[in-house]
């Protein structure tokens, strides 16, 4: 039984030939995903379900209302195998593949194993480029039934998956992101219990700021299994792909990854704020855009020098990345002052100034105007 690829990143099915060979739920689903990418679809099929019947009527796609028959790929450059029928689909994978059409299966032989046991994956997807996935992380992805998803991460990878996947959209639960945890640790034990195949796919890596392990004890505590796949965490590469190295020979010899989500002085804050402001080293905050301006202040406070080199890099991996260079005295102003938004991740130390000289710096600005 072959796993059904995702489609390649990026591929654009605009204006395409698709041919959907099934006329059930199936195939509505992914002639509604096909569709929506502006793909001129072929359903090929004895019936269709009202819906497909009532897009073939509307001219929305072509119905070519008898069974499948080889020969019928020829023109497609993709195509989806959903008759549900393993011989069908077998044959349509099977022309796929002689004539190199990218084909994904529907309706899976996989599917009527539900029921068994399932599982849970815990996907560390990388800072947001979907290439940063690491390749078992897509595997994973690739074979899932179900896909947890939060709001950060490389969520484009979705538009690749089976139409039959289930997507539970972590982000959009109710309350948002302060939705409570055990909503979606109830999430990933029901489905895995039903049997399903369930990627949590987490934003960098799943043990950074993550709350990983809170889920894979919940999985655990239910007694489903659990794998975890690291993640390029965006504390170490949204830097480095900035031109900013955490570490540096003979520059320093230590970093240190603080959650900036509470102001120093807070009284649920587990941070030592003292502690990070007497570091010579580079100190990387996130979850840090709100509380910037109060952290810098400490850290001066504790000792850090206030010219400190601080680079900002904002949404890094994905095509609206921007990096601000300032120095710690300057890090509201000039934060403030380039409307800095989450996500971001900002680095303190003398790694910074590596990356090249230093542009002009906003912070002129944002200081004569604001303080
Ligand atoms: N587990 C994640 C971190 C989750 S906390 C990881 O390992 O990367 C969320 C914070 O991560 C954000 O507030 C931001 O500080 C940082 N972050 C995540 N993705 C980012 C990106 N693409 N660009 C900049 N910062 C990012």
């Amino acid at each position: 039984m072959s796993t059904p690829p995702l489609l390649p990143v990026g591929l654009d099915l605009s204006d395409k030939e698709v041919v959907v060979v099934g006329g059930g739920p199936a195939a509505t689903r992914a002639t509604a995903g096909l569709l929506d990418a502006g793909a001129r679809v072929t359903v090929v099929a004895p019936g269709v379900v009202p819906e497909l019947g009532a897009l073939a009527s509307a001219r929305a796609l072509t119905w070519l209302p008898r069974p499948y028959a080889t020969g019928d790929l020829a023109a497609a450059w993709y195509a989806v195998a959903a008759t549900g029928h393993a011989a069908v689909d077998d044959a349509v994978e099977a022309e796929a593949e002689r004539e190199r059409v990218f084909c994904t299966r529907a309706t899976r032989p996989a599917d009527a194993s539900v029921g068994g046991p399932g599982r849970v994956v815990l996907v560390g997807g990388g800072p947001g480029d979907p290439e940063l996935i690491t390749v078992r992380g897509r595997t994973a992805l690739e074979q899932a039934d179900v896909v947890v998803v939060d709001n950060l991460g490389p969520r484009s990878l979705l538009a690749g998956l089976r139409p039959d996947v289930e997507i539970v959209d972590a982000s959009k639960l109710p309350r948002g992101r302060a939705m409570p945890q055990e909503d979606i640790n109830a999430v990933l034990v029901s489905r895995a219990l039903a049997g399903r195949r369930v990627v949590r796919l987490k934003g960098g890596d799943p043990f950074v700021f993550g709350r990983g392990m809170e889920e894979l004890l919940a999985c655990a505590a239910a007694g489903v299994p659990v794998e975890v796949v690291p993640g390029v965490t965006s504390a170490v590469g949204v830097p480095g792909l900035a031109g900013v190295p955490v570490t540096h020979r003979g520059l320093t010899h230590e970093f240190v990854v603080v959650s900036g989500h509470l102001p120093p002085g807070h009284p649920q804050s587990l941070v030592d704020w003292s502690a990070i402001g007497r570091l010579r080293g580079t100190v990387v905050v996130l979850m840090g855009v709100e509380t910037a301006p109060a952290i810098a202040a400490a850290l001066i406070g504790h000792g850090r020098a206030p010219d400190t080199p601080v680079a900002v890099v904002v949404e890094g991996s994905t095509g609206r990345e921007r990096t601000l260079r300032t120095t710690l005295a300057d890090l509201g102003a000039t934060m403030a002052a380039e409307s800095v938004r989450p996500p971001a991740v900002w680095v303190v130390g003398d790694v910074v100034a590596l990356a090249g000289p230093v542009p002009v710096p906003v912070s002129a600005g944002g200081r004569s105007s604001g303080e």
